[in-house]
């Protein structure tokens, strides 16, 4: 575990607001809302309390504590520095944030995303991280909604291509329909935004044979893919990014023995170990690599290969690429 602690990490699939964890989400409450009452301690307690056979749907009700917190540009900009900030405790040296751009009687989408690119500026060098953003589509908001999501998202990568690197395609996969969202998905394609898209996230397989015609960038849990959706990932070297304690705990993967991360790495397919929510399921991205080494075996040496193979599928450039790999290297030889 001491290896796993110390090893410089990369988190590719990180939601801004499932990423507070508890103490940080007590933190912010307290700035938020002064004194804390026992009522929200015990709403703390049920928040990462997940019930064995969860459903996927009850998951998606959890963030609503977060967003309440979030709701307001202090809110927000405290929240997005606690997540950086704790990314970088664990050691994790490149995080890609995703998050949902939200509109209230406080905030607009633009300044929603204006407040989180702000911080990520003022906090990579502090906190000695580097950190992308990719602002999210939700699935079950209306497509004009993304339209200006990716408009914004366009717009902003104009002026910060070095933070705003791509899309997101998230949101309750039993609502929204895939088809919909692709002309806004071209549209971000067609400006050079990668795409992150969750896919196959649960089994429907006629949205999973569309998502893979579309094409994307990486994979976002791909728990339902048939042996020759795997083959199709393998060939287009498109990775799955893994979430195995989401997984398990949302119930969309029985047990960690049946994770598809053991399929992957039998097939030699490409992969990537991430929290998804850290604060939501209570892990880090140390513990990933724990539950991974316990589950499956993973030796040292394929814990570095699996964050080498990280960096390859990170949207960043090959300058930062080259950087990460150093870091990661010289870890090694002072380990050895
Ligand atoms: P936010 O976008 O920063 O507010 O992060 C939370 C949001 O990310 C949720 O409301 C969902 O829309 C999305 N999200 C988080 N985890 C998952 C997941 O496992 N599948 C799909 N969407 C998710």
């Amino acid at each position: 575990l001491q290896f796993l602690r110390g090893m410089p990490k990369i988190e590719l699939h990180a939601h801004l607001n499932g990423s507070l964890n508890i103490g940080s989400i007590r933190e912010l409450a307290a700035k938020v809302y002064g004194v804390q009452t026992k009522e929200f301690s015990a709403l703390c307690e049920r928040f990462i309390k997940f019930e064995k056979g969860a459903k996927l749907d009850e998951c998606f009700e959890k963030f609503g504590l977060m967003h309440e917190l979030t709701a307001t540009k202090e809110g927000l900009e405290s929240a997005t520095e606690l997540v950086i900030r704790d990314f970088a405790k664990d050691n994790v040296i490149y995080v890609e944030l995703r998050t949902t751009p939200k509109s209230n009687e406080n905030m607009s989408r633009r300044s929603y995303l204006d407040t989180v690119l702000g911080v990520i500026r003022k906090t990579s060098d502090l906190y000695n991280i580097k950190v992308k953003l990719l602002p999210s589509i939700n699935r079950a908001e209306p497509v004009d909604v993304a339209e200006e999501t990716v408009a914004l998202a366009v717009e902003l990568s104009a002026i910060e291509p070095d933070i705003i690197v791509g899309i997101d395609f998230s949101g309750n996969p039993n609502q929204g329909k895939f088809k919909d969202f692709m002309p806004v998905l071209n549209k971000a394609r067609n400006h050079g935004l990668k795409l992150a898209m969750h896919c196959a996230e649960v089994d429907n397989p006629l949205e999973i044979r569309e998502m893979l015609r579309f094409g994307m960038s990486r994979c976002g849990h791909g728990t339902y893919l048939s042996a020759s959706g795997f083959e199709y990932m393998k060939e287009e070297n498109i990775p799955i990014e893994c979430c195995l304690t989401s997984n398990v705990k949302s119930g969309t993967v029985a047990n960690i023995g049946v994770h598809h991360l053991k399929q992957l790495m039998e097939a030699d397919a490409p992969k990537v170990l991430c929290t998804d929510d850290s604060g939501v399921f209570d892990t880090t991205l140390t513990d990933e690599f724990f539950l991974a080494t316990e589950s499956f075996g993973l030796t040292r040496s394929q814990c570095i290969a699996l964050t080498m193979e990280a960096v390859e599928h990170a949207f960043a450039t090959r300058e930062e690429k080259l950087m990460l790999k150093m870091q990661i290297y010289s870890y090694t030889r002072r380990q050895n």
